[in-house]
């Protein structure tokens, strides 16, 4: 690929053109109020296309839509093996349009073009596939009462119900997908709200489950705002359960919400997450590994390794590695194929990274690398890296969600010393650890109060439970656990 990607050449005819309404009982309607939301492309600031601002009318006519496709018709009847194939199809059909999804991805949220193709789509496909196994091992379990007498007790899973899921605009197809397809490996119907900043990729995955055949109602999707869609959803009495992935700040809002009728909560949340660096690691895979979980994605992860600990006899040369990496990367719009770093999601989000970086220096922290704003068009912003940040900063503290990377020295193998550092957030989503010493991995990666520990540049994997420890959330995604979480767990005791 040598020249920048565009739409004439990739985009499939209606992608961009054909009006985005809502998708609702198995249609495109209107919505109530008719209302529009831009589509932006963070690389220049251009509206894209222009997509319906639902609200709470809309979300109780897609409630009513799932609530009905669950109940009646033949969503309730289809068996796992016909759910699991229905997953499949759509994994062939999303792979056979991945250049379209992944250009349309990298249009509206601006990552660049070979990480779109490879993660976003990519993976979705990958997941979709993996979910699509589950939806045939969904199993109770029998047991043998103690109480006098004969007995056949047994569990059986059931889809928890209506689910309404919400999402944030960093990895908007892959993150609804994910929800999507374990809710509906489950048996659930669902409600899809994507991010204001990023819904175009999951409107495009509509139609495909328009094409395909999907019962109508199983799958709907209600564009909006998250104080009015995300809201409705939240506190519609007729959701079952709502899967979040957000900011902390909106996953408590919605445990709030959702007490009103105790629907079930999976919220995946911030993370402040802390990498621990051995002078015994291998250096490269150090390097490499560190430099890549906060810049990748432009920082804008909630993973991102934005608290490096290095031991002090490897600190100088880890921060001269650092920073002559991130001063080579290529900044640029995620279309063209040399772009390795893309921009913010949107002006505000430059605002508020650029203010966190001001924030830190004006504490005291030192610039090594980085720190302001990248020419005037788009939200492009250099990669940073601060030294000399104590505990009390808030970038030490709080989740920038963009291209910062804290870095500090630290001294022996004190794991008790080293595991208080690296708890003192209030998040605990993941952890990095490198060292050549497993014995050593093994004993932080038990100190250390994270839902997730990668050891030596280890990767996210749909197989393997994800989700936080404190303030980074409430239950797992992935994996046995992110299926499970879509049903519920129903007990019959009989006496024979
Ligand atoms: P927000 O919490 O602002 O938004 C996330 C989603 O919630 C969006 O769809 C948003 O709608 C919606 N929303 C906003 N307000 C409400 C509300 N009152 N009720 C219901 N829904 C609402 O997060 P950001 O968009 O800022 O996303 C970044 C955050 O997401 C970061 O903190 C990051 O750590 C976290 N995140 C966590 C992940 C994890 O797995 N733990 C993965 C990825 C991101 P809209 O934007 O349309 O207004």
């Amino acid at each position: 690929m040598s020249e920048a990607w565009t739409l004439e050449k990739t985009l499939s005819p209606h992608a961009m053109d054909r009006p985005k309404t809502l998708f609702i009982g198995g249609e495109w309607v209107a919505p109530i109020r008719p209302d529009t939301i831009p589509a932006v492309d963070p690389a220049n600031g251009q509206e894209i296309a222009r997509f319906s601002r639902g609200g709470a009318q809309d979300v109780d006519r897609a409630v009513r839509a799932a609530r009905l496709a669950l109940e009646a018709g033949s969503w309730p009847k289809m068996s796992g093996q016909a759910r699991a194939k229905l997953l499949w199809t759509l994994a062939d059909r999303l792979e056979a349009h991945r250049d379209e999804f992944a250009l349309l991805e990298t249009l509206d949220v601006g990552k660049p073009i070979g990480m779109s193709m490879a993660v976003d789509v990519g993976g979705a496909v990958e997941k979709l596939r993996y979910s699509a196994g589950w939806a045939t091992k969904i199993f109770g379990k029998t047991f043998s009462p103690t109480l006098p007498g004969e007995y056949h007790a047994f569990t059986a899973r059931e889809p928890v119900g209506v689910c309404g899921l919400i999402v944030a605009w960093n990895f908007p197809l892959g993150m609804a997908v994910a929800k999507m397809a374990d809710a509906l490996a489950a048996g659930c119907t669902v409600v899809l709200k994507p991010a204001e900043q990023s819904s175009l990729t999951t409107l495009r995955l509509g139609e495909l489950i328009e094409e395909i055949g999907f019962p109508a109602g199983v799958v709907n999707i209600v564009t909006g705002y998250g104080p009015e869609v995300g809201q409705a959803l939240a506190d519609h009495p007729d959701v079952d359960k709502i899967s979040f992935t957000g900011s902390t700040a909106t996953g408590k809002r919605l445990v709030a919400a959702c007490a009103g009728n105790l629907k079930r909560l999976t919220v995946e949340l911030g993370g402040k997450s802390p990498a621990v660096v051995f002078a015994d690691s291998d250096f490269e895979v150090a390097v490499q590994g560190v430099f890549r979980n906060i810049f990748y994605n432009t920082g804008q992860i909630c993973a991102a390794g934005s608290r490096a600990f290095v031991q002090r006899t490897i600190y100088d040369k880890m921060v001269a590695a650092l920073a002559e990496k991130a001063q080579a990367l290529r900044v640029g719009p995620g279309v063209e194929p040399s772009s390795e770093l893309g921009p913010l999601i949107s002006d505000k989000q430059l605002e508020r990274v650029t203010g966190y970086v001001e924030s830190g220096l004006e504490a005291g922290a030192k610039l090594v690398t980085g720190g302001a704003r990248l020419g005037s068009q788009g939200y492009f912003m250099e990669p940073t890296i601060l030294a000399d940040t104590d505990r009390t900063m808030r970038v030490r503290q709080e989740e920038i969600f963009g291209p910062v990377l804290c870095i500090m020295p630290f001294d022996d193998d004190d794991l008790d010393q080293l595991a208080r550092s690296a708890n003192d957030t209030d998040y605990g989503l993941n952890a990095f650890i490198y060292t050549r010493d497993l014995s050593k991995a093994h004993r932080l990666a038990r100190k250390i109060k994270a839902g997730v520990v990668r050891v030596n540049g280890a990767g996210i994997d749909p197989t393997v439970p994800f989700g936080g420890y404190k303030q980074s959330g409430w239950g797992r995604e992935q994996g046995e656990e992110g299926v499970l979480g879509f049903t519920e767990l129903k007990s019959v005791v009989m006496a024979l």
